[in-house]
């Protein structure tokens, strides 16, 4: 079960140990932040609040293990603090460090 959350969701999870790790179908990280890098068929990347066009309709990254998925994506990883234990609150802290940086 760990590794299919692993491969499938938009960030690497930290599921192995059965700690709490990133939420498959959660996906804020792919929708609140703006990314300044190109992503396959946004070629000047992504503005913040909107939904990358690279995220499936099961909220999964569909460049997940591919060379074409940004390195700042491959960066991004599960942090508690900002990822919470909802998707609300995941896209509300990250829409506030959007704001603040
Ligand atoms: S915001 Fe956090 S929990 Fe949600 S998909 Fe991104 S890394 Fe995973
Ligand atoms: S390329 Fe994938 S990981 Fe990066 S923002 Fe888009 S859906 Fe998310």
């Amino acid at each position: 079960m760990s590794e299919l959350i692993a491969s499938s969701s938009p960030h690497e999870a930290h599921t192995a140990t059965g700690e709490q790790g990133c939420r498959p179908g959660c996906g804020a990280c792919c929708i609140a932040p703006s990314i300044s890098s190109p992503i396959p068929g946004m070629p000047a990347g992504k503005p913040a609040g909107i939904r990358c066009v690279q995220l499936d309709n099961d909220n999964l990254c569909r460049l997940f293990g591919r060379p074409e998925r940004p390195a700042v994506c491959e960066r991004f990883d599960y942090d508690a603090d900002i990822c919470g234990s909802h998707r609300d609150q995941a896209l509300a802290n990250i829409d506030e460090l959007e704001r603040l940086t």
